[in-house]
């Protein structure tokens, strides 16, 4: 008893003055400020989750030893955002993963970008992909966490809101296919939009625009300014985004939190002076 005692001990000792890695600490800090859970695996392997009624995902473990670089950036990336914002978004576990795909009695989908699974606060971010990428995947699927408030159930008056941001109202929206993962600004955007994706539907814009916002705000030149003077409803929507943001962390953000994100004074430490 007393031996296994003073074994005991010495792990525990050992365990408390675990120097820990820039992933482990990475993980530890995602844990206690947003009590979010980032799972990765000690090997590749298969695996398949059921996410809902016929409906399943399948993908390959990243290897705990390969996943640095996404793991910090999901660290940089959240810290962009109040952690009162993340932490409203009821978000509890990032998988990162490779080869995702979905089945539904759709059919199957390969080589998703990333998958929320909003009602169980689940995150698959495929990181195959290029970094800029896996960057925009973050925002735009923290965005979609967000889309109850613009439901035509529960958030029938903010929905109205973002759509008459439109001059053309509704109209803007149309059916377009939804594989169409158009992600250029530049391209073939139809004015007031990010890109022919975000005219899918309001939640799609709005992710498409946090997206947009939250990636570019730092790209040099001030183009995130110079894109907002030239599309004034454009312009508008990321105003209402940022205007979201503070809404849901419920704490006075700084009214210069667009102009800091673009004169990248925006980071883990900021919110520690966060008050207006
Ligand atoms: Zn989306």
């Amino acid at each position: 008893m007393i031996i296994l005692l003073y074994f005991g001990r010495i792990f525990a000792y050992g365990w408390r003055r675990h120097t820990f890695t820039p992933i482990e600490a990475t993980l530890e800090v995602l844990s206690s400020r947003y009590g979010l859970a980032i799972r990765l695996d000690q090997q590749s392997r298969q695996v398949s989750d059921r996410i809902g009624f016929a409906r399943s995902v399948s993908y390959d473990t990243t290897p705990y030893s390969e996943a640095v670089v996404p793991v910090s950036s999901i660290r940089r990336e959240l810290g962009l955002y109040p952690p009162q914002y993340i932490r409203s978004l009821n978000l509890k576990r990032i998988k990162i993963v490779r080869n995702l795909s979905e089945s539904s009695y759709g059919g199957q989908i390969k080589d998703i970008g990333a998958i929320p699974v909003i009602k169980q606060g689940f995150l698959y971010l495929n990181d195959d992909g290029d970094p800029l990428q896996l960057i925009q995947s973050i925002h735009h699927e923290l965005s979609h966490f967000t889309d109850g408030d613009i439901s035509p159930i529960w958030g029938r008056r903010k929905r109205k809101e973002w759509v008459e941001l439109n001059p053309k109202g509704a109209a803007a929206y149309k059916v377009v296919p939804d594989y169409i993962s158009d992600r250029s600004v530049e391209g073939e955007r139809p004015q007031g939009f990010v890109s022919l994706y975000g005219t899918f539907s309001p939640e799609e814009d709005r992710a498409q625009v946090a997206s947009v916002l939250m990636t570019m705000a730092r790209a040099p030149g001030d183009y995130l300014k110079r894109l907002m003077e030239r599309d004034k409803v454009l312009g508008a929507k990321v105003l209402a985004t940022i205007a979201g943001i503070r809404q849901r962390s419920g704490t006075a953000i700084r009214g210069t939190y667009l102009e800091d994100l673009q004169s990248k004074k925006v980071d883990e430490d900021y919110w520690d002076s966060k008050t207006a």
